[in-house]
Formats: C-alpha cells, sequence, structure tokens
C-alpha cells in the first residue's frame, strides 16, 4: 500500500483528527494521493453531530463501493463519530469496509493495516484512559495557522448532543505540554493558533500539581500568549455557562488573542433553552454578550442556532429570530434539529414536522444573510490588521488572502514574501462571505 486519501466530514475537531490521521500515515511511508482514485487506501473520518451528515457519509460510502468493485485491491476505512457511534453495525450496511476506528484508538491504525488480511473487519471503538493516545504527528494542512488541542470529550450533556457519547468525559491536556506544542509549531513557522476544545471555558477541571499544575482558560491564554514568535490566537468553543469575567479580560489585554468568539446561544427561549439542558438564559447570555462589548467594542461574534426543537413555538422561533436581530452576528451556524440516537431529546414530546423545521430554517439563513452582508459592508474604508496566509482561493499570482482580527476572508493584492506577516489592509469591497482590500503602510 503506497498512497492515501482521507475524507472529512464535520468539525474543527474532526479536521484536526485528520491531520493526526495522515501524521500517522505518513509516518508509516504512505503518501498523500491528491484524489481518492489514485488512493490505495481512502479513510473516511466521519461526523454524527446531524442526521444529514450521517446520510452524506452513507452516499459517500455508496461511491467508494462502486470505485472499490474496480479496484478490489483498493482499503476502505471508517473513522471518527459515526464508527464510535456504530461500530461493528457499519458493517451490515456496508460489508467492503475493511477498517473501522473510533475517535480515541487513531493511534492503533497502522496495527488495524497490518493485520488487514489476517482477520474479518471488526470495529475498534475503546475509551482509553487519560489523553496521551492523542498526541500524534500531524500533517498540518495549513503553515500559518494551525489546531492545538487543549482538552477532549465533553460533560455537559446538552439533550440534543451525541458529543460526551462518541467522544467520552472532558480531559483537559496538560499546560506545559500545550505550551510545548505551541512552540514547535511556530518554530516550524505558524503564527496563528486555534486552541480547540468542545468547551474551552471549562479547560483546567480535573488538573492538579502532578499534571503540570492547576491552569484554567484564562491562565493558559497567558501562557500561550507569552510564546515569541507567535503573532495571534483563536479558541473554539465556548459554552456560554462558563464564560468567566477573567476570560473577558484576558481577551481584551493579551494581546494575540483575538477579539472574536464563536458563543453558541442555540435559542432565545428560556423553555427551548431549559430543554436543551443548556443550564443557561437568554437573559444570562445576553448579559455576557454586554460584558464582551463593553470591553472589546468591535468584538467578532458568530452563533450556532438549532430550529424545531421539539417543542419549539411559533414565539419561542420568534424571540429567536428577534435576538438575531439584536444582537447582529457576524456569522451563524444555523440548523434544523435532527434526532440523534442515544439522547435525551429523543425521548422528547412536540416534534416539529420537517416542513416547519425547513421554513424557520430558510428564514433565520435569509435574515442572517443580510446582517452579515450589511456588517461586512460597513467596514468599507476601515483598516483591518491581516495575518497574510497565502494566495487567495483563486490561485491567481499577486492576490493573497488572510484572516482579520475578527476572522474574516480579506483578500488583496500583494506579494507572496507577506505570507506569514501581518499586514493593514485598508477594506474597499464587503461582500457576502469576505471582504476585499489593498494594503497600506504599516
Ligand atoms: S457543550 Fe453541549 S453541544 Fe457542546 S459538545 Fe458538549 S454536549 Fe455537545
Amino acid at each position: 500500500m503506497r498512497s492515501y486519501k482521507v475524507l472529512t466530514f464535520g468539525c474543527q475537531m474532526n479536521e484536526h483528527d485528520s491531520e493526526k490521521i495522515s501524521g500517522v500515515l505518513a509516518a508509516e511511508g504512505l503518501a498523500s494521493a491528491r484524489d481518492v482514485e489514485d488512493a490505495d487506501l481512502v479513510l473516511v473520518n466521519t461526523c454524527s453531530i446531524r442526521e444529514k451528515a450521517e446520510q452524506k457519509f452513507y452516499s459517500e460510502l455508496g461511491k467508494l463501493r462502486l470505485l472499490k468493485e474496480k479496484h478490489p485491491s483498493l482499503v476502505i476505512a471508517v473513522s471518527g463519530c459515526i464508527a464510535q457511534q456504530e461500530g461493528d453495525r457499519i458493517l451490515k450496511r456496508a460489508p467492503f469496509v475493511d477498517i473501522i476506528f473510533g475517535n480515541q484508538n487513531i493511534k492503533d491504525l497502522p496495527g488495524l493495516l497490518s493485520s488487514l488480511d489476517a482477520k474479518r473487519p471488526e470495529a475498534l471503538t475503546e475509551f482509553p484512559e487519560g489523553y496521551e493516545h492523542f498526541i500524534l504527528p500531524a500533517e498540518r494542512r495549513g503553515s500559518v495557522a494551525s489546531f492545538v488541542n487543549i482538552m477532549y470529550g465533553c460533560n455537559n450533556y446538552c439533550s440534543y448532543c451525541v458529543v460526551p457519547y462518541v467522544r467520552g468525559r472532558e480531559r483537559s491536556r496538560r499546560p506545559d505540554d500545550i505550551v510545548r506544542e505551541v512552540e514547535s509549531l511556530v518554530a516550524s513557522g505558524v503564527r496563528e493558533v486555534t486552541l480547540l476544545g468542545q468547551n474551552v471555558n471549562s479547560y483546567g477541571m480535573g488538573l492538579d500539581n502532578k499534571d503540570g499544575g492547576v491552569c484554567n482558560f484564562p491562565e493558559l491564554l497567558r501562557l500561550v500568549d507569552s510564546i515569541d514568535g507567535l503573532l495571534r490566537i483563536r479558541f473554539v468553543t465556548s459554552h456560554p455557562k462558563d464564560l468567566s469575567d477573567s476570560l473577558v479580560e484576558a481577551m481584551a489585554t493579551l494581546p494575540k488573542v483575538c477579539e472574536n468568539i464563536h458563543l453558541p446561544l442555540q435559542s432565545a427561549s428560556d423553555n427551548m433553552l431549559l430543554a436543551m439542558n443548556r443550564r443557561y438564559g437568554f437573559l444570562e447570555y445576553m448579559d455576557k454578550i454586554g460584558r464582551l462589548r463593553a470591553e472589546m467594542s468591535d468584538m467578532a461574534l458568530s452563533t450556532d442556532i438549532i430550529v424545531g426543537f421539539p417543542g419549539e413555538t411559533e414565539e419561542d422561533y420568534d424571540n429567536t429570530v428577534a435576538a438575531l436581530r439584536d444582537i447582529r452576528y457576524d456569522s451563524i451556524f444555523p440548523f434544523k434539529y435532527s434526532r440523534r440516537p442515544n439522547t435525551k431529546a429523543l425521548t422528547l414530546s412536540g416534534h416539529i414536522p420537517e416542513d416547519i423545521k425547513a421554513a424557520r430554517l430558510d428564514e433565520i439563513i435569509r435574515i442572517q444573510n443580510e446582517i452579515t452582508e450589511e456588517k461586512n459592508r460597513a467596514r468599507v474604508g476601515r483598516v483591518e490588521e491581516v495575518l497574510v496566509e497565502g494566495q487567495d482561493r483563486s490561485g491567481t499570482p499577486g492576490r493573497l488572502s488572510g484572516r482579520s482580527r475578527g476572522g474574516k476572508v480579506v483578500n488583496f493584492e500583494g506579494d507572496v514574501s507577506l505570507v506569514g506577516t501581518l499586514v493593514d489592509v485598508r477594506i474597499t469591497e464587503g461582500k457576502k462571505h469576505s471582504l476585499m482590500g489593498e494594503i497600506v503602510q504599516r
């Protein structure tokens, strides 16, 4: 076996897991194939957060079955949250799959590959203790901006969410381990890190002195902020119930921490928030937004919204629409509620018909698109600090792309030698999903 292709579905956590899968395969001497047709091994890293993601996965498997009929030596592997959740049941629907392993078993991939012919496929979905099995070489896609896991799993059990079942209980990584990883990334040219966790705001729970010292999330930000050569820090995701004043202060005062937060609201109805087991009310959420904006008036905000949660009335939904108009997020990730195995929400009464969920979703997408475009247009004439990440998507020589501190994509003309540096860019046009601009002298 000489080459591999990893197909990734889902969130940044999955993207980073795929980087580790690629790192493990590269260490085994396999080369990355340009596409699935050229690969000896195709690995699908799956997401089960919504029913639609699961449907997409099975449709992808259907295409791979056809490819395997043409090339019987092709090895097909499935990893990630569906692998963890479904295990051997995947083989019933797709007996042509050769390897199945969960999020926590990436390090076992070489062993699974070497025993391929010896036995019938059997899902490996163990939950080892600790987190050391997650620390693996990664083939990172970006040379300027990188992900760094600071914790794994989740303890929150929001009633619609499978994450605690497929990624296990929350475990924080030692702060000295995290600092070492960021330092080595910086030495290799990385200038921005995004610290990853299901709920970074509860980072440090359970750490003690034998784990390299007690450390909460604002303290971790301070440690990372002091690393020479690093230019920017982002993080995702923040649970609103755990967003503390000390985090707001750290964000406002640490120069490398970007004024950009993803703070999932889900719904602006207290009834829905209670049924979702989110453990905050809408007023508490608004109070936290107020504190963030009081300290950082130009704070960029994004959120997740679920429409059509069981029992959601027109009034509940209208409250969410009113909140979107009031808060004016920079962007949102809206979803229709979808039934997920093992979750408490499955047992709730008042499931909403599909057509009503779809109509609510369409409306909030339309409303938010207008807000996003207005906010992007309002930035015209302003000068944004941009970290240059590379050529723009068109690949045209002399066209560069980067992100503002608020996380917006900014495209502009400039020399490729600027990649990895901060430049000031005057915004000349605000588009739906990006900004255009021109470099001004620093
Ligand atoms: S905080 Fe809630 S929504 Fe987020 S991963 Fe944990 S259980 Fe899921």
